[in-house]
């Protein structure tokens, strides 16, 4: 995937997607082809990934449709959702903006989930340090 070729895009990625999802709703991905994104435009690539990548890529195919959620609660949560757009991303057209987004929040978040279980325990040690100061001291 060469720059040159994604600037060249640039122009027609504005335009969404004239297609409808399951739901209902406009389908948001950008239009590559025809006024369709790609899956619309290929809907037998989407049976074909599914079929190669099983469960696993039936995840994403979903997200596509109807941008289901996943669960984003953990460092494994978010290292998953990294794993899966870093795949997704190498396996060929995919919304780059979305990709980059996506690694970026996610990177957001894993400094988050990282902080947290340091602030635990930092409350933990504060309540220990005021527990045995309080002893010391006695009324
Ligand atoms: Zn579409």
């Amino acid at each position: 995937m060469s720059l040159k070729a994604d600037k060249g895009s640039k122009q027609r990625s504005r335009e969404r997607c004239k297609a409808q999802t399951k739901a209902g709703g406009a389908c948001q991905a950008p239009a590559v082809e025809r006024g369709l994104c790609f899956f619309h435009a290929h809907p037998e690539k989407l049976a074909a990934l599914g079929r190669q990548g099983g469960k696993r890529n039936r995840h994403w195919n979903a997200a596509h449709r109807d941008l289901q959620q996943v669960p984003l609660k953990s460092i494994g949560d978010a290292s998953r959702l990294l794993e899966e757009t870093i795949n997704r991303v190498r396996q060929g057209p995919f919304d780059l903006r979305a990709a980059n987004a996506i690694g970026f929040l996610a990177s957001v978040l894993l400094r988050s989930l990282e902080q947290g279980p340091i602030e635990k325990r930092m409350a933990k040690i504060e309540a220990t340090l005021t527990a045995n100061a309080s002893q010391t001291k006695g009324p």
